[in-house]
Protein backbone atom coordinates (compact mmCIF):
# COMPACT_ATOMS: atom_id res chain seq x y z
CA UNK A 1 0.00 0.00 0.00
CA UNK A 2 2.68 2.50 -1.55
CA UNK A 3 0.15 5.10 -1.22
CA UNK A 4 -2.06 5.01 1.51
CA UNK A 5 -3.47 8.26 2.72
CA UNK A 6 -2.41 10.09 -0.68
CA UNK A 7 -5.22 12.00 -2.75
CA UNK A 8 -5.29 10.81 -6.60
CA UNK A 9 -6.81 13.28 -9.17
CA UNK A 10 -7.70 11.46 -12.53
CA UNK A 11 -9.06 13.39 -15.68
CA UNK A 12 -11.14 11.38 -17.74
CA UNK A 13 -10.82 7.88 -15.51
CA UNK A 14 -14.14 6.42 -16.68
CA UNK A 15 -13.10 4.97 -19.45
CA UNK A 16 -9.72 3.54 -20.96
CA UNK A 17 -6.23 4.10 -20.12
CA UNK A 18 -7.94 6.76 -16.94
CA UNK A 19 -9.72 3.73 -16.01
CA UNK A 20 -6.59 1.75 -15.68
CA UNK A 21 -4.77 4.49 -13.55
CA UNK A 22 -7.57 4.96 -10.70
CA UNK A 23 -7.51 1.29 -10.43
CA UNK A 24 -3.97 1.02 -10.13
CA UNK A 25 -3.75 4.29 -7.85
CA UNK A 26 -6.23 2.41 -5.58
CA UNK A 27 -4.83 -1.02 -5.27
CA UNK A 28 -1.87 0.94 -3.72
CA UNK A 29 -4.47 2.96 -1.12
CA UNK A 30 -4.58 6.30 -2.85
CA UNK A 31 -8.04 7.91 -2.58
CA UNK A 32 -9.12 8.70 -6.17
CA UNK A 33 -10.95 11.56 -7.66
CA UNK A 34 -12.48 9.97 -10.85
CA UNK A 35 -14.01 12.32 -13.71
CA UNK A 36 -15.55 11.81 -16.93
CA UNK A 37 -18.37 12.35 -19.41
CA UNK A 38 -20.83 9.61 -17.93
CA UNK A 39 -24.23 9.84 -16.81
CA UNK A 40 -25.10 10.11 -12.92
CA UNK A 41 -25.90 6.38 -12.47
CA UNK A 42 -23.25 4.69 -13.69
CA UNK A 43 -20.78 7.21 -12.27
CA UNK A 44 -22.14 6.47 -8.93
CA UNK A 45 -22.03 2.81 -9.41
CA UNK A 46 -18.16 3.30 -10.67
CA UNK A 47 -17.77 5.33 -7.54
CA UNK A 48 -18.78 2.96 -5.43
CA UNK A 49 -17.72 -0.15 -6.88
CA UNK A 50 -14.03 1.45 -6.44
CA UNK A 51 -14.59 2.23 -2.88
CA UNK A 52 -16.20 -1.67 -2.39
CA UNK A 53 -13.07 -2.61 -3.98
CA UNK A 54 -10.03 -0.84 -2.59
CA UNK A 55 -11.92 0.48 0.55
CA UNK A 56 -10.57 3.85 -0.18
CA UNK A 57 -12.61 6.85 -0.17
CA UNK A 58 -13.52 7.88 -3.32
CA UNK A 59 -15.42 10.78 -5.36
CA UNK A 60 -16.76 11.64 -8.80
CA UNK A 61 -17.42 15.02 -10.72
CA UNK A 62 -18.74 15.41 -14.08
CA UNK A 63 -16.33 18.70 -14.61
CA UNK A 64 -15.80 19.67 -18.53
CA UNK A 65 -12.34 19.38 -18.99
CA UNK A 66 -12.66 21.90 -21.83
CA UNK A 67 -14.46 24.18 -19.40
CA UNK A 68 -11.50 26.10 -17.17
CA UNK A 69 -14.28 27.38 -14.38
CA UNK A 70 -15.51 23.64 -13.97
CA UNK A 71 -11.95 22.33 -13.35
CA UNK A 72 -11.10 25.17 -10.68
CA UNK A 73 -14.76 24.72 -9.11
CA UNK A 74 -13.54 20.66 -8.76
CA UNK A 75 -10.19 20.74 -7.53
CA UNK A 76 -11.33 23.73 -5.23
CA UNK A 77 -13.67 21.42 -3.98
CA UNK A 78 -11.36 18.65 -3.08
CA UNK A 79 -9.13 20.76 -1.43
CA UNK A 80 -11.91 21.88 0.85
CA UNK A 81 -13.43 17.97 1.28
CA UNK A 82 -10.05 16.16 1.47
CA UNK A 83 -7.32 19.02 2.17
CA UNK A 84 -4.99 18.05 -0.07
CA UNK A 85 -3.98 16.74 -3.33
CA UNK A 86 -1.05 14.24 -4.00
CA UNK A 87 -1.04 13.28 -6.98
CA UNK A 88 -2.24 14.83 -10.33
CA UNK A 89 -2.86 12.56 -13.69
CA UNK A 90 -4.21 14.49 -17.07
CA UNK A 91 -5.81 11.75 -18.78
CA UNK A 92 -8.77 13.26 -20.61
CA UNK A 93 -8.49 13.24 -23.96
CA UNK A 94 -9.94 13.60 -27.24
CA UNK A 95 -9.04 12.86 -31.12
CA UNK A 96 -10.80 13.26 -34.39
CA UNK A 97 -8.90 12.85 -37.93
CA UNK A 98 -8.96 14.52 -40.67
CA UNK A 99 -6.79 16.39 -43.14
CA UNK A 100 -5.72 20.08 -41.73
CA UNK A 101 -7.70 21.78 -44.41
CA UNK A 102 -10.73 19.57 -43.84
CA UNK A 103 -10.30 19.73 -40.11
CA UNK A 104 -13.20 21.53 -38.07
CA UNK A 105 -12.51 24.77 -35.74
CA UNK A 106 -14.45 23.30 -33.11
CA UNK A 107 -12.75 20.07 -33.22
CA UNK A 108 -9.80 21.91 -33.35
CA UNK A 109 -10.75 24.18 -30.42
CA UNK A 110 -12.07 21.17 -28.45
CA UNK A 111 -9.32 18.83 -29.24
CA UNK A 112 -6.32 21.86 -27.26
CA UNK A 113 -8.78 22.38 -24.43
CA UNK A 114 -9.37 19.19 -23.32
CA UNK A 115 -5.52 17.24 -24.49
CA UNK A 116 -3.89 20.65 -23.41
CA UNK A 117 -5.08 23.57 -21.84
CA UNK A 118 -6.76 21.35 -19.50
CA UNK A 119 -3.46 20.10 -17.67
CA UNK A 120 -2.63 23.51 -17.55
CA UNK A 121 -5.68 24.50 -15.83
CA UNK A 122 -5.33 21.32 -13.46
CA UNK A 123 -1.79 22.02 -12.37
CA UNK A 124 -2.81 25.73 -11.70
CA UNK A 125 -4.98 24.68 -9.37
CA UNK A 126 -3.23 21.83 -7.59
CA UNK A 127 0.52 23.08 -7.49
CA UNK A 128 -0.10 24.93 -4.19
CA UNK A 129 -1.38 22.34 -2.27
CA UNK A 130 1.98 20.02 -3.71
CA UNK A 131 4.35 22.95 -2.70
CA UNK A 132 2.55 23.22 0.84
CA UNK A 133 3.07 19.83 1.37
CA UNK A 134 6.69 19.15 -0.37
CA UNK A 135 5.68 15.78 -2.36
CA UNK A 136 4.00 15.46 -4.97
CA UNK A 137 3.62 13.80 -8.48
CA UNK A 138 2.04 15.06 -11.87
CA UNK A 139 1.54 12.88 -14.27
CA UNK A 140 0.59 14.02 -17.86
CA UNK A 141 -1.06 11.46 -20.38
CA UNK A 142 0.95 12.12 -23.80
CA UNK A 143 1.31 10.13 -26.63
CA UNK A 144 3.65 8.98 -29.07
CA UNK A 145 2.19 11.68 -30.48
CA UNK A 146 3.79 14.26 -28.40
CA UNK A 147 7.08 12.79 -29.89
CA UNK A 148 6.44 12.57 -33.27
CA UNK A 149 3.74 12.85 -36.14
CA UNK A 150 1.15 11.22 -37.85
CA UNK A 151 -0.61 12.55 -40.69
CA UNK A 152 -4.60 13.44 -39.84
CA UNK A 153 -3.96 14.40 -36.50
CA UNK A 154 -2.66 17.79 -36.63
CA UNK A 155 -4.95 19.05 -33.24
CA UNK A 156 -4.19 16.03 -31.25
CA UNK A 157 -0.17 16.08 -32.59
CA UNK A 158 -0.20 19.97 -31.87
CA UNK A 159 -1.48 19.23 -27.90
CA UNK A 160 0.13 16.38 -26.88
CA UNK A 161 3.29 17.88 -28.38
CA UNK A 162 2.60 20.94 -26.35
CA UNK A 163 1.77 18.91 -23.08
CA UNK A 164 5.29 17.49 -23.31
CA UNK A 165 6.22 20.61 -23.05
CA UNK A 166 3.95 22.36 -20.33
CA UNK A 167 5.63 19.05 -18.63
CA UNK A 168 8.95 19.98 -18.92
CA UNK A 169 8.69 23.54 -17.56
CA UNK A 170 6.06 22.36 -14.53
CA UNK A 171 9.29 19.65 -13.99
CA UNK A 172 11.72 23.08 -13.90
CA UNK A 173 9.48 25.36 -12.19
CA UNK A 174 9.49 22.52 -9.13
CA UNK A 175 12.89 20.87 -9.86
CA UNK A 176 14.64 21.86 -6.17
CA UNK A 177 10.68 20.22 -4.21
CA UNK A 178 10.03 16.65 -3.92
CA UNK A 179 7.41 17.31 -6.69
CA UNK A 180 7.87 15.83 -10.06
CA UNK A 181 6.29 16.28 -13.21
CA UNK A 182 6.77 13.70 -15.98
CA UNK A 183 4.79 12.67 -18.97
CA UNK A 184 3.49 8.79 -20.31
CA UNK A 185 3.48 8.42 -24.09
CA UNK A 186 1.65 5.51 -25.02
CA UNK A 187 1.21 3.95 -28.56
CA UNK A 188 -1.89 1.68 -29.42
CA UNK A 189 -3.96 1.07 -26.23
CA UNK A 190 -7.27 -0.71 -27.59
CA UNK A 191 -9.96 2.15 -25.17
CA UNK A 192 -12.71 3.45 -27.05
CA UNK A 193 -11.11 5.87 -28.54
CA UNK A 194 -9.04 3.35 -30.93
CA UNK A 195 -11.59 1.64 -31.37
CA UNK A 196 -13.25 4.46 -32.73
CA UNK A 197 -10.41 4.69 -35.39
CA UNK A 198 -10.35 1.16 -36.18
CA UNK A 199 -14.23 1.38 -36.99
CA UNK A 200 -13.89 4.01 -39.05
CA UNK A 201 -10.66 2.36 -41.04
CA UNK A 202 -12.26 -0.93 -41.46
CA UNK A 203 -15.47 0.83 -42.81
CA UNK A 204 -13.21 3.42 -45.36
CA UNK A 205 -11.50 0.30 -46.91
CA UNK A 206 -14.26 -2.34 -46.34
CA UNK A 207 -12.21 -5.10 -44.47
CA UNK A 208 -13.43 -6.81 -41.40
CA UNK A 209 -12.64 -4.75 -37.90
CA UNK A 210 -10.04 -8.00 -37.03
CA UNK A 211 -8.03 -6.91 -40.25
CA UNK A 212 -8.44 -3.36 -39.11
CA UNK A 213 -7.29 -3.72 -35.92
CA UNK A 214 -4.43 -5.91 -37.73
CA UNK A 215 -3.34 -3.03 -40.20
CA UNK A 216 -3.54 -0.44 -37.00
CA UNK A 217 -1.07 -2.09 -35.25
CA UNK A 218 1.47 -3.20 -38.30
CA UNK A 219 1.66 0.44 -39.36
CA UNK A 220 3.20 1.42 -36.43
CA UNK A 221 3.89 -0.91 -33.60
CA UNK A 222 6.68 -3.84 -33.84
CA UNK A 223 5.15 -5.91 -31.53
CA UNK A 224 1.72 -5.99 -32.77
CA UNK A 225 0.60 -5.72 -29.45
CA UNK A 226 -1.64 -3.52 -27.69
CA UNK A 227 0.01 -1.83 -24.56
CA UNK A 228 -2.93 -2.33 -22.03
CA UNK A 229 -4.24 -0.12 -19.60
CA UNK A 230 -2.67 -1.81 -16.66
CA UNK A 231 0.87 -1.44 -17.65
CA UNK A 232 0.17 2.08 -17.73
CA UNK A 233 -1.34 2.24 -14.55
CA UNK A 234 1.88 0.52 -13.42
CA UNK A 235 4.11 2.84 -14.75
CA UNK A 236 1.71 5.89 -12.73
CA UNK A 237 2.43 3.72 -9.50
CA UNK A 238 6.31 3.71 -10.30
CA UNK A 239 6.50 7.58 -11.01
CA UNK A 240 4.68 7.48 -7.94
CA UNK A 241 7.60 6.18 -5.98
CA UNK A 242 10.75 7.75 -4.59
CA UNK A 243 12.77 5.10 -7.00
CA UNK A 244 11.51 7.68 -9.52
CA UNK A 245 12.10 11.09 -7.51
CA UNK A 246 14.80 12.26 -9.63
CA UNK A 247 12.76 11.35 -12.92
CA UNK A 248 12.14 15.04 -13.69
CA UNK A 249 10.14 16.37 -17.23
CA UNK A 250 10.70 13.42 -18.78
CA UNK A 251 8.57 11.49 -21.47
CA UNK A 252 8.50 7.81 -21.10
CA UNK A 253 7.35 6.15 -24.30
CA UNK A 254 5.78 2.92 -23.83
CA UNK A 255 4.69 2.19 -27.53
CA UNK A 256 5.98 -1.84 -28.37
CA UNK A 257 8.44 -0.36 -30.30
CA UNK A 258 7.01 2.43 -32.28
CA UNK A 259 9.78 5.36 -31.85
CA UNK A 260 12.85 2.82 -32.01
CA UNK A 261 12.19 2.67 -35.24
P1 LIG B 1 -11.15 6.96 -23.76
O1 LIG B 1 -12.00 7.56 -24.82
O2 LIG B 1 -11.30 5.53 -23.41
O3 LIG B 1 -11.28 7.78 -22.40
C1 LIG B 1 -11.28 9.16 -22.37
C2 LIG B 1 -11.71 9.63 -21.02
O4 LIG B 1 -11.73 11.07 -21.05
C3 LIG B 1 -13.13 9.19 -20.64
O5 LIG B 1 -13.21 8.97 -19.25
C4 LIG B 1 -13.98 10.38 -21.04
O6 LIG B 1 -15.20 10.47 -20.31
C5 LIG B 1 -13.03 11.51 -20.67
N1 LIG B 1 -13.33 12.77 -21.33
C6 LIG B 1 -13.44 13.03 -22.65
N2 LIG B 1 -13.76 14.33 -22.83
C7 LIG B 1 -13.87 14.88 -21.60
C8 LIG B 1 -14.18 16.17 -21.14
N3 LIG B 1 -14.50 17.17 -21.97
N4 LIG B 1 -14.20 16.38 -19.80
C9 LIG B 1 -13.92 15.37 -18.93
N5 LIG B 1 -13.61 14.14 -19.33
C10 LIG B 1 -13.59 13.89 -20.65
O7 LIG B 1 -9.65 7.30 -24.22
P2 LIG B 1 -8.23 6.65 -23.86
O8 LIG B 1 -7.76 5.95 -25.07
O9 LIG B 1 -8.30 5.93 -22.56
O10 LIG B 1 -7.35 7.96 -23.73
C11 LIG B 1 -6.92 8.50 -22.49
C12 LIG B 1 -5.72 9.39 -22.74
O11 LIG B 1 -4.64 8.63 -23.26
C13 LIG B 1 -5.99 10.50 -23.76
O12 LIG B 1 -5.35 11.68 -23.35
C14 LIG B 1 -5.35 9.96 -25.02
O13 LIG B 1 -4.97 10.97 -25.90
C15 LIG B 1 -4.17 9.22 -24.45
N6 LIG B 1 -3.62 8.19 -25.33
C16 LIG B 1 -4.39 7.15 -25.76
C17 LIG B 1 -3.82 6.19 -26.59
C18 LIG B 1 -4.58 5.01 -27.08
O14 LIG B 1 -4.05 4.27 -27.94
N7 LIG B 1 -5.79 4.73 -26.60
C19 LIG B 1 -2.48 6.30 -26.97
C20 LIG B 1 -1.74 7.39 -26.53
C21 LIG B 1 -2.32 8.32 -25.69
Amino acid sequence: MLLKGKVAVVTGSTSGIGLGIARSLAKQGASVMLNGLLDPAQAEKLRAEFETEFKTSTTFSPADMSKPQEIQNWIEGILKSHGRIDILVNNAGIQHVAPVEDFSIDKWNSILAINLSSAFHTIHHSLPSMKKNNWGRIINLASVHGLVASANKSAYVAAKHGLIGLTKAVALETATTNITCNAICPGWVLTPLVQAQIDNLAKAQNISLEEAKNRLLSEKQPSKEFVSSEQIGETVNFLCSSAAQQMRGTAINIDGGWLAQ
